[in-house]
């Protein structure tokens, strides 16, 4: 069982924002910003690769219920899903990240030439 699965069946503990029967939301453990939340299913997905749009739907609004409920939906926040190796995931289970509470920098995510064929 991976390690969000764990927290979401309480086997590991968890700083909880939200909970719904759906999803979770808690405090990272490693914060990027004076707000970093993150939001999962409780249902297992790998990464946003796989998630089905009802999921994602249900999704939209609990996490903007996290940035009310942590007050950062006035002053503004960023919301990241990092998919697989290139994207950065390290834990295999979809989440996102919400992160705020200060002005975010923006800007130098690759040391390649962003000049790409794509
Ligand atoms: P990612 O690199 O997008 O897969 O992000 C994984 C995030 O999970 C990192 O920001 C970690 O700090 C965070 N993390 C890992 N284990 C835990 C945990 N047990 N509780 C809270 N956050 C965690």
């Amino acid at each position: 069982m991976c390690i969000f699965c764990k927290i979401v069946n309480n086997e590991i503990p968890s700083n909880k924002v939200l909970e719904n029967d759906d999803f979770l939301a808690f405090h990272d453990l490693n914060p990027k910003a004076p707000a970093h939340i993150l939001a999962i299913p409780k249902q297992h997905f790998d990464s946003f690769n796989d998630v089905t749009p009802e999921v994602m739907g249900k999704m939209t609004s609990f996490i903007q219920e996290i940035a009310k409920e942590v007050g950062i939906d006035k002053s503004g926040y960023r919301v990241i899903t990092n998919i697989g190796e290139n994207g950065g995931q390290e834990v295999k289970h979809l989440h996102w990240h919400v992160l705020g509470g200060t002005k975010l920098k923006w800007g130098h995510f690759s040391d390649s030439d962003t000049k790409g064929s794509f």
